[in-house]
């Protein structure tokens, strides 16, 4: 039963004795397997401590500077794709005209980033980032349907009103 109460207590035991009851205290240092337990714990943690985290390779950097770009390029690809198959496949019938038209703008401009990109091969990494961040917020940026969802609503609303005059 005591052995159960001083596993609780061996980080206690460990690192602040004080606030352990006398009688575990007294327990540990009798019962062989509970000194062993704790003698076990005192051992890793000393080990923890003079462990020391091991130096990332010489040429982690410059692999990791070369992963982040081809995902980078990656990018432009990905959002059109996706844009596409939303305006294609995406419930909105009525949309379709009109977002239709906003895609190939945005293919225009993507498009026109990507090539800048692709074409000038000493990539400047803050003009990258740049462009990355801007075709990221355009992919974040789900509100674009809804305005033209909007703007295709009102534009029904004002046929129907000119109907009626
Ligand atoms: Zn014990």
């Amino acid at each position: 039963m005591i052995c159960r109460k001083v596993k609780a207590n061996l980080a206690n035991l460990l690192f602040d004795p004080e606030s352990v009851p006398a009688d575990v205290r007294g327990h540990v240092r009798e019962c062989a397997a509970c000194s062993e337990e704790l003698a076990s714990l005192e051992a890793t943690m000393n080990l923890m401590d003079d462990w020391q985290a091991p130096e990332p390779s010489t040429y982690f950097d410059s692999k990791l500077a070369v992963r982040l770009r081809e995902e980078q390029r990656a990018e432009p690809a990905g959002l059109i794709e996706r844009m596409r198959a939303r305006v294609l496949f995406g419930s909105n019938v009525h949309l379709r005209p009109i977002a239709v038209g906003a895609l190939a703008l945005l293919i225009i401009i993507g498009g026109g980033t990507y090539a800048g990109l692709m074409s000038s091969h000493s990539v400047a990494p803050a003009k990258t980032s740049a462009a990355v961040e801007e075709l990221k917020s355009l992919d974040d940026n789900a509100q674009v349907f809804q305005q033209l969802s909007s703007l295709d609503n009102d534009q029904d609303d004002s046929d129907s009103s000119s109907n009626d005059l």
